[in-house]
C-alpha cells in the first residue's frame, strides 16, 4: 500500500508537503527499503527484540539491504538461521515494480516503474566512456509546469517516498549486476553460513558511478524524502556513493537551496534557462515567485560551492526565445556579477508532441557556447541521449499519460463493462 497520500495539483508554485509514515503492506509486513538504521532498530524493538539485539540486528540488516543489495533474509549469512524466518514474517525487502525496460541504440536504458499503489514513474541510465549516470525521479509528475517540459504536463502528482527514490538506485544496481560481494566483519557464532562472500569488493570498473536528481519532479519540493534517500545512497555502509558524484537539479526553489547544501551536501544544478524576467517568467513560471536575482544570490551562498565544486547552470536552447548573443553575454555578466563558481550546460531542446517551442539551430547553440566560453566559463553542449526511447531530458512522461484522452476513456469503459 502507499505510504503517502495523493497530492492534488496545487497550482503552479505551491508544494503540498506529504507526511510519510510507515504503512504496512496488505500482508502486514513492513517494507524496510527507505528506512534509516535507527528506524529499523526501533521497528525491531517494537517487534520484541531487546535493545542490544535490536541494535546489532539493525546494523547487520542495514548492511545487507543497502550495501549488498540482498532481497531475501535467507541470504543474510551472519544472522542466525532461526532468526531469518522471524524477520521474513514481519518485514519485507521491496523494489519498485518494473513495468517496462527499454534499451536505446546509443546504450541509454529507461525503466518505466510502478509504485505499490499503481503510479508510474521513470528512471534513465546513461552510460559514457568514463562514467555511468543514473537519472532519478523525485516525484510522479511535477507541479511546476515549465513550458518546455513534458513531465510538467502530467496530471497526477505524488511525492515519491524515500524507498521509491533509493529503490531506483537499488534496482539499477540489480539490473547492472553491481552489488559488491565483500566480506562481513561481524563476529560469527555457531549456526551461521560463513564460507560465501569471500570475493573482495572494489569500486573499480563500476558502470553506475554518478547520480543526477534530474528525472521526473522537482526534488526540492520533496525535500525530506529526497534527503532521506540520498543519505542512504551516501552512507559508507549503505550504497556508499560519494556526495561529489551526486547532483541535484532544481528549477529554483530558493528557500530550500541552503538546506540542500547544509543537510544533503550534494552538487547543485540550477535550471536557469533565461536571463531576463520576462522570458524566465514565461518558460519557468516558478520565476514569478523566486526571481533571477534571488535565485543567483542563493547560488552564491550555496554551502560547499567552490571552484572545485561548481554550480551547474542548465540552459535549454529554445529557438528565437532565449538563444541570442545578447542572452549569452547577459548570462556571463550575471555569473560574474554574483561571483559564482559556475559552469553552464547547454541543453538542446528535446521536442515532444504538442510542445510549442523548437530547438535552436546547431550554429546558434555553437555560437552561444563560444561566447560564454570566451569569457572563461565552461559551456559544453549536452548531447541528447536515448531520444529513440523518449529518455532525453524533459521527455519523461509515462506511457499511460501519453495516451490520448479518448483512448483512456475507451479503456475505462471497457474495464467498467468487464
Ligand atoms: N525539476 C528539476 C529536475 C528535473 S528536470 C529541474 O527542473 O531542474 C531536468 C532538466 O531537464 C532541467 O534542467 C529541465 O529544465 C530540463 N528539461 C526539461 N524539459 C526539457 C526538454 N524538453 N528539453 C531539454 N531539456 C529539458
Ligand atoms: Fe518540473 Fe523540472 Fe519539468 Fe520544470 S523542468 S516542469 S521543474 S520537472
Amino acid at each position: 500500500m502507499a505510504d503517502t497520500t495523493l497530492m492534488s495539483i496545487p497550482g503552479q508554485v505551491d508544494p503540498v508537503p506529504v507526511a510519510r509514515d510507515i504503512t504496512p503492506r496488505e500482508d502486514g509486513r513492513v517494507d524496510l527499503i527507505g528506512l534509516p538504521k535507527d528506524r529499523i532498530r526501533e521497528l525491531f524493538e517494537e517487534a520484541g527484540l531487546d535493545q542490544k539485539q535490536a541494535k546489532l540486528r539493525a546494523k547487520q540488516v542495514f548492511h545487507w539491504l543497502y550495501h549488498r543489495g540482498v532481497t531475501d533474509f535467507e541470504a543474510m549469512t551472519d544472522i542466525a538461521k532461526t532468526m531469518r524466518p522471524w524477520l521474513a514474517e514481519r518485514f519485507f525487502i521491496g523494489r519498485p515494480d518494473v513495468v517496462e525496460a527499454q534499451h536505446s541504440t546509443d546504450g541509454t536504458r529507461k525503466w518505466l516503474l510502478r509504485t505499490s499503489d499503481g503510479h508510474e514513474f521513470e528512471m534513465v541510465f546513461i552510460p559514457d566512456a568514463d562514467r555511468g549516470t543514473l537519472c532519478v525521479s523525485s516525484q510522479v509528475g511535477c507541479t511546476l509546469n515549465c513550458r518546455f517540459c513534458h513531465t510538467g504536463t502530467m496530471r497526477l502528482v505524488r511525492n515519491l517516498t524515500p524507498g521509491e527514490i533509493v529503490g531506483q538506485v537499488m534496482l539499477a544496481r540489480d539490473a547492472l549486476g553491481e552489488w559488491p560481494k565483500g566480506n562481513m566483519k561481524f563476529d560469527f557464532g555457531a549456526d551461521l553460513d560463513v564460507e560465501e562472500d569471500s570475493a573482495e569488493y572494489t569500486s573499480d570498473g563500476r558502470l553506475l558511478t554518478n547520480i543526477v536528481m534530474m528525472g521526473m519532479g522537482e526534488p526540492l519540493y520533496n525535500f525530506d524524502n529526497v534527503k532521506g534517500a540520498l543519505k542512504l545512497v551516501m552512507d559508507g555502509d549503505g550504497l556508499a556513493l560519494s556526495k561529489r558524484r551526486i547532483t541535484l537539479s532544481t528549477s529554483g526553489v530558493v528557500p530550500m537551496m541552503d538546506r540542500c547544501g547544509e543537510e544533503i551536501g550534494v552538487n547543485l544544478a540550477v535550471s536557469l534557462h533565461a536571463v531576463t524576467k520576462e522570458i524566465r517568467d514565461e518558460i519557468v513560471p516558478l520565476n514569478k515567485k523566486y526571481g533571477i536575482e534571488e535565485l543567483l544570490e542563493a547560488c552564491a551562498a550555496y554551502p560547499g560551492a567552490s571552484n572545485a565544486r561548481r554550480i551547474t547552470f542548465e540552459y535549454v536552447m529554445l529557438k528565437d526565445k532565449n538563444d541570442t548573443d545578447e542572452h549569452a553575454r547577459e548570462l556571463v555578466r550575471l555569473i560574474k556579477h554574483y561571483k559564482l563558481p559556475a559552469k553552464v550546460n547547454l541543453i538542446p531542446f528535446n521536442p515532444w508532441p504538442g510542445a510549442t517551442y523548437e530547438c535552436s539551430t546547431p550554429e546558434r547553440v555553437k555560437r552561444f557556447s563560444e561566447i560564454v566560453f570566451e569569457h572563461g566559463i565552461s559551456a559544453p553542449v549536452r548531447t541528447p541521449r536515448g531520444r529513440d526511447i523518449d529518455a532525453a531530458c524533459g521527455q519523461l512522461k509515462t506511457a499511460a499519460e501519453k495516451k490520448s484522452r479518448a483512448q483512456r476513456d475507451r479503456e475505462a469503459a471497457e474495464a467498467a463493462q468487464s
